[in-house]
């Protein structure tokens, strides 16, 4: 690849036009393509800074042809600006394979950081922010997001969280009861925009909230939720030695469930792990 091929990865503003930070509208006004998740929507934004750089359609699922289209324009020295419909791109949303590609084919990768919600939340939400963990979007059946969460329900960081407003409610109701109706967490709506809203509360006290205000089920939202206690942290190096230990006499199945009754922790998390043991053996 020609040496001279850059990718930009550019962040743009969650909902304040006012955050759009002056080193990325140079970037977009000089770059020779902006490769963005909707064009439509991105023409837009765009369009507000007076910025006409032509547009290619990028989503790391779609079409293979996005992809290679952009890899060749990379490799003919051309520079691309990647950005998403919102915020820092990669962070749910479209970017990685790109990234990934352009530099495995000796493009220069430059990040143009600015805002991502994840981040702001963070900032706002004054739960311990030295170690945290972004866990995107949980998965929408009731079944498999109450399983992640009860994976997560022993980590000791701070957990980030996006969520669709249409599902908020039951996500808090599945949290209270899986991570403890006390653990505090911010719920941080609208960031940036007209109606920003940051509650920061226990969480059956969240419930109550959003539940009696459906104003709380609209818009964009960002939870962050403080880690486990540190109590019921060190629990789970105990589950892990306990499982193993059993999985060196029994069943998988068995042997998860023997460690759930006797650590008290979740069937369903032993066995994922007495899976990820076994393979790892
Ligand atoms: N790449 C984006 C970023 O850097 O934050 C995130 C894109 S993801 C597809 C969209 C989700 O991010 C929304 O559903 C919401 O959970 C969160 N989000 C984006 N903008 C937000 C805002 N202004 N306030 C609260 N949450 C926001």
């Amino acid at each position: 690849m020609n040496k001279t091929g850059n990718l930009f990865v550019v962040a743009t503003p969650i909902g304040n036009l006012g955050d759009m930070v002056p080193r990325a509208l140079q970037v977009l006004q000089q770059a020779d393509w902006v490769a963005a998740e909707d064009t439509r929507h991105s023409g837009r934004l765009l369009a507000h800074f007076g910025i006409d750089t032509p547009m290619v359609p990028y989503h790391d699922h779609s079409d293979e042809r996005q992809l290679v289209r952009i890899l060749d324009l990379l490799e003919q020295g051309a520079s691309v600006a990647l950005i998403s419909d919102a915020g820092t791109p990669l962070i749910s949303d479209p970017g990685f394979r790109l990234v990934r590609e352009a530099r495995g084919r000796g493009a220069t990768i430059t990040p143009i950081p600015g805002p991502c919600a994840a981040i702001v939340a963070l900032c706002a939400a004054g739960l311990p922010s030295d170690r945290f963990a972004f866990e995107g979007f949980l998965p929408a059946k009731s079944q498999q997001r109450r399983t992640a969460l009860e994976a997560l329900a022993t980590a000791a960081h701070t957990l980030i969280f996006y969520e669709a407003p249409h599902r908020i409610l039951a996500t808090l109701q599945d949290m209270a009861e899986l991570f403890g109706a006390d653990r505090e967490a911010l719920l941080a709506r609208e960031l940036t925009k007209a109606h920003e809203t940051l509650i920061f509360a226990p969480l059956q006290e969240l419930v109550q909230r959003v539940r009696e205000d459906a104003n709380q089920q609209r818009g964009e939202i960002v939870l962050v939720v403080r880690g486990a206690p540190a109590q019921v942290a060190v629990d789970e190096a105990e589950q892990l030695r306990v499982l193993g230990l059993l999985m060196e006499e029994l069943p998988l199945k068995q042997a998860a469930a023997l460690a759930a009754r006797i650590t008290g922790g979740s069937k369903n998390v032993l066995y994922q792990q007495a899976l990820s043991l076994k393979e790892s053996r």
